[in-house]
């Protein structure tokens, strides 16, 4: 470029000079007129002349440039792009394509250099707008799957309150109908076991001792009816949450023994012995003396049920503020994995074994309830094949539910 520029300022010579001269300029002219910025470099790299558009494309003056490595890898025959670092830290993208020549009798390589920073940009930010179209359409495709996915949930969430509802209400309604039932049941029975009393103790005349002896049978079984009745008539209170705790004064010692005497004629059919440990008389308290009644003859008719040979303990004592009340048998004994099974409402150990048996599954659990719902608790321990025993602890002044309430409602209100 040099050469070219000392050839055309220099263009003073003769008329052959000034014609050369005056080519030279046209070319100039020409050459600056292209827009493409046009480099040659020697075949040592070195710049040997640049256009005006190289000018601006390097942000360098031609004397800058001039004698400079071009700095670029250059193949003839090839384009590539290249990234020019502009003085003031603009960068600019090239096009770069080089063709081999003869420069003044040496190899040398024109290059052509278009500016494409502009037409890269766009691309760039055509795949930028590309990119984030995506990505908002994907987002979208989420939100809106989410949202239906939330809809078909809270549908699901209604259909399931609906179900649960209608599950309650004929739960309610089961034990509704088992409360009435088991209540209807009852007063009967009481009337059978009360007149079996009366003509057992001879009062409406002379009893023969087979009469006696049948007689027995129909109390045993009337007992054990009563038994299982009221077991579904609790059930079903403690389901609806209708049982009621209606402590009153009691004698434990009266109330054990009076406990034993209902189960002593199904002992006395399999000719188990039922031994009873009480406290000393009077031993007082407070309890729901029904209720206790119905947790030990429970106990105890299980322990009998479930024993063949030796015999069936019930004892009781005073631990501190509470009563503790032992229902011991030599009896089957019960599988370690079935010990906290057992107090699952329709809870049996062994299927076919207990049918053979008989039973409802339903005595334990009512022990436990009415236990907790006393203010106690009631535990297993048994050893297969030597026994079980059953203790309830509860307290020994148990409270009534509606003092209970009453005490609740005046704490509420404080
Ligand atoms: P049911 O006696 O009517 O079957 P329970 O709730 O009273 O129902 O008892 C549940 C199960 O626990 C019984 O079926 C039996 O398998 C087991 N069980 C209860 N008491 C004893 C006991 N004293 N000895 C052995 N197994 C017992």
């Amino acid at each position: 470029m040099s050469d070219v520029r000392q050839h055309s300022s220099a263009g003073s010579g003769g008329v052959a000079n000034r014609a050369v001269g005056g080519e030279q300029l046209r070319l100039r002219t020409i050459i600056d007129q292209v827009a493409d910025g046009l480099v040659i470099t020697g075949a040592d790299g070195l710049i040997r002349f640049v256009n005006a558009a190289a000018e601006s494309l390097f942000g360098r003056t031609a004397d800058d440039l001039l004698g400079e490595d071009f700095g670029f890898p250059v193949v003839a025959g090839e384009s590539t792009e290249i990234e020019v670092l502009r003085p003031r830290g603009a960068q600019v993208v090239a096009e770069l394509r080089a063709v081999g020549i003869d420069w003044e009798g040496q190899n040398a390589l024109l290059i052509s250099l278009r500016d494409i920073t502009e037409r890269r940009l766009a691309e760039q930010q055509a795949h930028e707008l590309a990119r984030e179209q995506a990505a908002r359409a994907a987002a979208e495709a989420a939100e809106s799957r989410y949202r239906r996915l939330a809809e078909d949930m809270t549908k699901l969430a209604e259909e399931n309150a609906v179900l649960y509802d209608r599950a309650e209400e004929a739960s309610h309604a089961k034990s509704e109908f088992l409360a009435v039932v088991s209540h209807e049941l009852r007063t009967p029975l009481n009337a059978i076991i009360g007149y079996t009393d009366l003509i057992e103790s001879g009062i409406s005349g002379p009893v023969s001792d087979t009469q006696r002896a049948q007689l027995k049978r129909v109390k045993a079984s009337s007992a054990h009816l009563l038994e299982v009745v009221d077991d579904i008539l609790t059930f079903s209170r403690l389901e609806t949450g209708r049982e009621e705790v209606n402590a009153e004064p009691v004698d434990y010692a009266v109330l054990i023994r009076d406990a034993v005497k209902l189960v002593q004629p199904l002992a006395e059919q399999k000719q188990l012995p039922v031994h009873v440990e009480t406290p000393p008389e009077p031993c007082t308290g407070e309890t729901d003396a029904r209720r206790l009644r119905q947790i030990l003859l429970n106990l105890l008719s299980n322990a009998v049920k479930f024993t063949d040979e030796g015999g069936v303990w019930l004892d009781c004592h005073e631990d501190g503020d509470e009563m503790v009340f032992r229902v011991r048998d030599s009896g089957i004994g019960i599988p370690h994995e079935y010990l906290d099974r057992i107090w699952d409402p329709f809870s049996q150990v062994e299927e076919s074994h207990t049918r053979k048996i008989g039973g409802t599954g339903l005595g334990l659990s009512v022990v436990r309830r009415l236990a907790r719902l006393m203010g106690g608790d009631a535990t297993v321990e048994s050893q297969l094949g030597h026994g079980s025993t059953f203790t309830v602890r509860l307290p020994r002044r148990v409270i009534s539910s509606r003092v209970v309430r009453a005490n609740s409602a005046y704490m509420r209100a404080r």
